[in-house]
């Protein structure tokens, strides 16, 4: 095995630029991405105090390192995991409860469903997991903190409104996730629905209908009837089949927080999204920076239950504190490896706040990218009219500097909103703002995310003030 300047320096929490002072120091010439060989592995560790084939190969602090591949003959099938986006009012919420309410298992009717944040319904025999807490907010905070955990998007479009604002916003969320979409136009029963102006609009947009010569499932739906429903979860099985969503039933448990609070009295709850493995009522296990033994588990219908495999949402309890939506958690072979590995994050958190290590900005863009972080400057633009955000888009395409290529997340006409905000948080963007200001959230949420947002009247300045920042050069703004 080897590891990069920058991997190593990553496993042992130093800076790039220290290793590759290090390496200078002992006669080694070094760039971050350079290969390093075992040798010289072993001698910066030893410098660190750190034995090489215990610590540096495998850091058994990165809850990511347990989210191991496995061998394609111990693959299982498993569950699709859903998420349900659209513009406010379309009609998440109602259609969310209207599958619960349809499709709880037949034999589990009656029992009292539980909101834990996720449920799941079987169709013909398959289960379909489903997140419920509908909008992006959370979907983008999850996907920020680096834990990818839909698999297929439900956009909600109403057939009598059309393609809104946030419709759009939620088709770039999705696509920059690279999850695939299957639109669900809803409020068919209303006399005003209109589903072949949604269907054009969404060609716009790149969403083109398999009528149309596209590969974009339509379904057209009433949530509030319960129409259409069995046709969605069809679809969304057929989406399942087609990507193969598959998992190893017969390991360790590894996944995703998606929700948790401190109760008053059971103690800390969470809701964990299993992704892949089985998890097991007494499992040792590390959640974010929190650790313990499972206590107790219960599923979305408020039973208990002894084990969850791949894609099922269970809430539990046992855990010392309260982790936090989207963080990782994994089981180990035993408690006291819990215990050391869950202590060390907290420290390791402790610490990163103290360091806080800052978002990309334009005035920090260069050190970003010397230190190997960036290979893209991802760019959300908005603009007063569509026809400039265009324009400015495809300038801002065309720079070239070498080695860094621009990434532009979404582009949109209109005030840079809240929205605009945390996709350029959850992608470590800048936004660019032409002819139009933040609004009052949006302002708020980018000083709390730190988000670098730069206003311009010129296409001209904006090109050259990412160029400048991209070659360094550019001076800090105080
Ligand atoms: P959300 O903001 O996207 O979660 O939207 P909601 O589910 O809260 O729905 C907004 C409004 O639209 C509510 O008054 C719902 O009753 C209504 N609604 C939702 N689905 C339908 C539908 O299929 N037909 C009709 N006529 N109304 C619907």
């Amino acid at each position: 095995e080897s590891l990069t300047v920058g991997e190593l320096a990553k496993k042992l929490h130093r800076e790039p630029s220290e290793i590759i002072k290090k390496l200078f120091m002992l006669g080694v010439m070094a760039t971050i991405n350079q290969e390093l060989d075992k040798d010289s592995i072993e001698l910066i560790a030893g410098e660190y105090g750190v034995d090489v084939e215990e610590e540096v190969l495998v850091d058994v602090t990165d809850l990511e390192a347990y989210f191991t591949e496995d061998e394609e003959t111990n693959l299982e099938e498993r569950p699709s995991v859903v998420t349900i986006m659209g513009h406010v009012d379309h009609g998440k919420t109602t259609l969310l409860d209207s599958i619960r309410h349809t499709k709880v298992t037949a034999g589990e009717a009656g029992g009292i469903t539980q909101h834990i944040g996720a449920y799941q319904v079987e169709d013909k025999g398959k289960k379909i997991t489903f997140l419920d807490t509908p909008g992006h907010a959370a979907f983008t905070t999850m996907r920020a903190r680096g834990a990818k955990i839909t698999d297929i998007t439900i956009l909600v479009v109403a057939a009598d409104d059309g393609v809104m604002p946030q419709t759009i916003e939620a088709i770039n969320h999705a696509k920059a996730a690279e999850v695939p979409i299957i639109v669900a136009v809803n409020k068919m029963d209303k006399e005003a629905a209109n589903p072949d102006r949604v269907m054009q609009e969404l060609t716009e947009h790149g969403l083109v209908p398999e009528a149309w010569g596209g590969d974009t499932i339509f379904v057209p739906i009433s949530a509030i009837k319960g129409d259409g429903i069995d046709e969605l979860l069809e679809m969304i099985l057929l989406v399942g089949e087609v990507e193969e969503y598959k998992a190893n039933p017969n390991r360790n448990a590894v996944g995703t927080v998606i929700e948790a609070q401190l109760d008053k009295g059971r103690g800390s709850v969470a809701t964990l999204l299993v992704q892949n493995g089985t998890l097991k009522v007494g499992d040792p296990i590390v959640v974010g920076n929190t650790f313990g033994r499972v206590r107790a588990m219960v599923n979305d219908l408020g039973r208990r239950v002894k084990t969850a495999g791949p894609s099922t949402p269970v809430e539990i309890t046992g855990l010392n504190d309260v982790p936090q939506a989207g963080d990782r958690f994994a089981v180990l072979e035993d408690e006291k490896s819990a215990r050391q590995v869950g202590e060390a994050r907290a420290q390791l958190a402790l610490q990163a706040q103290r360091s806080e290590k800052s978002r990309v900005s334009l005035d920090n863009l260069f050190e970003h990218m010397k230190e190997g972080e960036m290979k893209d400057i991802n760019i959300v633009v908005k603009a007063d009219v569509q026809g400039s955000a265009e324009a400015l888009t495809s300038a801002l395409n065309k720079i070239d500097v070498e080695g860094v290529k621009v990434r532009i997340l979404h582009t949109g006409a209109g005030a840079i909103n809240e929205s605009d905000i945390t996709l350029a948080a959850a992608f470590n963007a800048i936004v660019i703002g032409f002819n139009v200001r933040p609004d009052t959230n949006a302002k708020r949420a980018a000083e709390a995310e730190d988000v670098d947002i730069r206003l311009h009247r010129i296409i001209y300045n904006v090109i050259e003030e990412i160029e400048l920042a991209m070659k360094g050069m550019l001076d800090p703004e105080f």
